[in-house]
């Protein structure tokens, strides 16, 4: 049985990337930016929009673990691998692979900052605004999609799936028991 169907095409993610690209780069000019990867799912759309942003563009990563199921996370967020940059005075843009609840983003915006950046601000290649519990509107969004778990282009289930090249939707069958 197939575990995933297709629900964004590797297309369609690369031509929204460039547009993004764009977007990003004709609100921050020239002026020096951080551009921070949510690891380990973002790390594939960073990949492909850091190519898209000025030379000068800094890259640092963070991890943030929550605590939760494996489908549903729990709001309860620390970090397993924090800032290696000073963000002092600089502009930061945090690139995420999917807002859901909102909390994670939160959480980390809140933390930033108190690193006294010149400005914070989310590009999430995917967005599930019908699950928000918090007011948190993401600067720059790649796609608007529905109320489903995905998994791809570096999102995972269970460390798994990350690998394919289009975002897919997951069978509930293959995490529900
Ligand atoms: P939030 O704090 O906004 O509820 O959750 C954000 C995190 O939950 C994402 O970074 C991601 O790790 C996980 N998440 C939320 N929805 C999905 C989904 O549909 N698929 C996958 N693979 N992870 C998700």
């Amino acid at each position: 049985m197939q575990e995933y169907t297709l629900l964004i095409s590797e297309k369609e993610i690369q031509a929204r990337i460039k547009e993004l690209g764009e977007e990003i780069c004709q609100r921050y000019k020239d002026e020096p930016l951080v551009a921070l990867c949510v690891l380990k799912g973002s790390v594939l759309f960073f990949a492909d929009i850091v190519r898209e942003l000025p030379s000068a563009t800094a890259l640092d990563f963070v991890a943030l673990s929550s605590y939760g199921n494996k489908t549903v996370s729990s709001g309860e967020i620390t970090f397993s691998k924090g800032l290696s940059l000073s963000i002092e005075g600089k502009h930061v843009l945090v690139f995420e692979d999917i807002v859901d609840s909102g909390l994670t983003m939160t959480y980390l915006k809140k933390y930033l900052e108190t690193q006294n950046p010149k400005s914070v601000a989310v590009c999430t290649l995917l967005d599930k605004p019908s699950r928000r519990k918090v007011d948190l509107v993401p600067e720059f969004i790649g796609f608007k999609i529905p109320d489903k778990f995905v998994v791809g282009y570096g999102l995972d289930f269970d460390e798994k799936y990350r690998p394919l090249r289009d975002v897919c939707v997951l069978e509930p069958w293959v995490y529900q028991d």
